[in-house]
């Protein structure tokens, strides 16, 4: 029987994402399943949590008994609902429980104490788990982000089928740690003696911290990120603890589903394409031109420089305003996609009133609209100032549109530089160096993929090599089998 990897998240595509800890746990289960892990995934159901690829949320089924969890001095009651999920390779326990349970993901006052809740869920299930019948062993509890940080600890300390079960936490973003002041820790479950020796950071409690040190392993989804947090400038505060854990640290690029992510078969794009049968993407663009509102192209056919992110400081977003009005006016269309801060949505919206048909931007989580951004635009912008792996440049490639990313972390890793436009050799994208606030650097790099644009030899090489590159889930896969074989899991 196959060794159980138990993953918790708070995340999971198509269900509810908000970003890329969604889509790697809707990518990277069928390649474990096909390496031979029973891979099960504990996670939440929110509101907004979308069943309609299971046939809606009454195709689930829901465990006979709930389970009580004591949190915090509080017993909370959980409904588990059970599925196959992922196309039948890996099942899935939504937890239904008050507090967790909200409208939203996140962004509650209390999100430390309903994530809690997930966490205690996850032991209390694969508790149950250990003990069925005709099932394998657990092999690995497997936590994901600050959100699932404590049952790296509830796996030691809640007394159940699984203690001692090796730990393995993945960290998809550093920016969020799950940080909170010293008084919160009564009420998840951690004792003084744990706060001190794990939890404690400058005075505050941080969940992300204590899941660093209590975990077997730890990893992140790039090589490149996984050296940069080990630096003060990328560490936020916590590169004194991860060079602490350099032992134990490795990176992991994520890969990309190649099923529902492949513009060849992709229901939401207007005309479907491949690398061995390119053409059609030209009526893309220009259906995508007439979505947006943007002029068609006319005889100087400008490039389309996509944009599809979430709006935050960390994806230099204020930097692609900083050069946007430059970018179009030496001849060049932008498409933005993207929600978060208010100054970043208020200054795209300025900057498309000021370019009318030349930029255009929607405010908005759109899977569609993504999907028709990555398939039609011709360059794709990334100024991260700090990137852990990203997936928006891998769709990006798969779907024809050349990435313009700033060289860090995830995307060193991802890109393969060009870096001679009359010699594209095996090159992906456009990888350019420069400081984290240089818009400078970004408006040369965009320059130079203009010119490349009017080079159809070199503007063809490259996308064909975007296109075909393998970012496959199966072969990231098995890194992550190789180190779930490192912490005693037989396989
Ligand atoms: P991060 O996880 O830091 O947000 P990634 O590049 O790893 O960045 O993943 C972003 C994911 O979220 C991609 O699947 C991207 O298509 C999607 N995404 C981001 N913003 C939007 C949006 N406004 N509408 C639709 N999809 C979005």
């Amino acid at each position: 029987m196959k060794p159980i990897a138990l993953h918790v998240s708070s995340e999971l595509a198509p269900f509810h994402k908000a970003g890329g800890l969604g889509d790697v746990l809707a990518g990277l289960p069928p390649a474990l399943d096909r390496a031979g892990v029973d891979v099960r995934i504990v996670t939440g159901r929110y509101g907004v949590s979308k069943f309609a690829s299971l046939g809606g949320f009454g195709a689930l089924r829901p465990w006979p008994l709930p389970i009580d969890l004591a949190v915090g001095g509080q017993t909370i009651r959980a409904h588990v609902y059970e599925a196959k999920t992922h196309g039948g390779a890996a099942t899935t326990y939504f937890v239904d429980a008050v507090h967790l349970s909200r409208g939203e993901l996140y962004g509650y006052g209390d999100d430390a104490f309903r994530f809690a809740i997930l966490s205690k869920a996850a032991i209390a299930i694969a508790s149950v788990l250990a003990r069925s019948k005709g099932l394998g062993p657990i092999g690995v509890v497997h936590a994901h982000d600050w959100h699932a940080a404590l049952s790296m600890l509830y796996a030691r300390t809640v007394a159940s089928a699984i203690r001692g079960v090796p730990t393995v936490f993945t960290i998809h973003n550093l920016a969020y740690q799950g940080e909170l002041p010293a008084s919160e820790t009564p009420w998840l479950d951690i004792g003084w003696g744990d706060y001190h020796r794990w939890f404690e950071h400058f005075g505050a409690l941080n969940l992300m911290k204590g899941a660093l040190l209590l975990a077997d392993r730890v990893t992140t989804v790039s090589p490149s990120y996984a050296r940069e947090i080990q630096t003060r400038e990328l560490g936020h505060r916590l590169d004194g603890v991860l060079r602490a854990i350099d032992a134990k640290l490795s990176g992991i690029p994520n890969g990309i589903d190649t099923k529902t992510w492949d513009p060849a078969a992709d229901a939401k794009l207007p005309v479907n394409f491949s690398a061995s049968d390119p053409e059609p993407r030209e009526l893309g663009r220009a259906a995508l031109r007439w979505e947006l509102g943007l002029s068609q192209g006319g005889r100087d056919d400008p490039p389309i420089l996509g944009v599809v992110s979430r709006f935050t400081h960390q994806k230099g977003i204020d930097l692609l305003g900083d050069v946007a009005d430059a970018f179009v006016r030496g001849g060049g269309q932008i498409a933005a996609l993207g929600e978060g801060d208010a100054r970043l949505e208020e200054r795209l919206h300025y900057l498309c009133l000021a370019h009318p048909g030349r930029i255009a931007y929607r405010r908005a989580f759109d899977d569609g609209l993504a999907r028709r951004i990555y398939g039609a635009s011709d360059l794709f912008a990334m100024p991260s100032r700090f990137e852990p792996c990203g997936l928006a440049q891998l769709y990006a490639m798969r779907y024809g549109s050349i990435p313009v990313a700033r060289a860090t972390g995830g995307l060193v890793d991802t890109v393969q530089r060009l870096h001679n436009q009359h010699d594209v050799g095996g090159a992906t994208g456009i990888l350019y160096d420069g400081g984290p606030d240089e818009a400078g650097a970004l408006l040369e790099a965009l320059e130079w993929a203009r010119a490349i644009g009017r080079d159809r030899g070199a503007r063809e090489a490259l996308r064909q090599n975007a296109m075909r590159a393998n970012h496959s889930w199966d072969h990231r896969a098995l890194a992550y089998v190789e180190l779930y074989r490192s912490v005693g899991m037989p396989i």
